[in-house]
């Protein structure tokens, strides 16, 4: 099986709908220009034709909602392909959800952020091979053993916060996890800038 989007995680539906409905807009605009740049979207080609990548998601008063599983492909993004992650128990490899849609397959990752930094309030996951490239072992870099969506790759995100500058540098470049780049913020708009600045560099 490729070693690409798919949850590996354990997951329940609460049931419960995500409140307030329009807070997707705001993703929407910064996903849209992630898109265009290349950064989430669908695989054309290759073994990996057909699969989505990147994700981004943002704090809320219950935890973060975060664009749905398998939706990297879709130009613009519905409600209904959101999903608001409410309980993660990283040793457990568990999280709850509201909303309609599973959670995007590298929650677990995005959760392990958010917990390691109050003050962050928005993450966004992109793949690029240039960009993967250039910045690997150059910001702070999880481990090569740390696989995508894995309690591993959470456990790395916890080290990398205690041994590393990440808090400053706010990016991570995940080895095991070929072309896959985590940038974070204080809200989308740093974040975002952030990937700007890297992608030009
Ligand atoms: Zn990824």
């Amino acid at each position: 099986m490729k070693d690409e989007g798919y949850i590996k995680f354990n997951i329940k539906q609460t049931g419960k709908e995500i409140i307030p409905k329009n807070n997707f807009l705001k993703i929407n605009r910064y996903r849209k220009k992630l898109h265009n740049l290349g950064l989430i979207g669908m695989y054309k080609k290759g073994e990996k034709k057909g699969i989505g990548f990147g994700n981004i998601s943002m704090r809320t008063k219950d935890g973060f909602i975060i664009t749905g599983s398998a939706t990297g492909g879709i130009e613009d993004l519905d409600p209904e392909h959101y999903s608001e992650v409410v309980y993660v128990d990283i040793g457990k490899n568990y999280l709850e959800y509201n909303g309609p849609a599973k959670p995007s397959s590298e929650s677990m990752t995005h959760a392990a952020i958010y917990k390691q930094n109050k003050n962050v309030d928005s993450v966004i996951h992109v793949h690029s091979l240039r960009l993967w490239k250039k910045l690997l072992n150059k910001f702070p870099t999880a481990g090569k053993s740390a696989k995508y969506g894995t309690p591993e790759m959470a456990y790395e995100i916890e080290r990398l916060f205690r041994k590393t500058d990440v808090k400053e540098k706010k990016i991570i470049v995940a080895a095991g996890h070929r072309e896959g780049i985590f940038v974070f913020g204080k809200d989308l708009k740093e974040a975002f800038s952030l990937i700007q600045k890297v992608f030009s560099i």
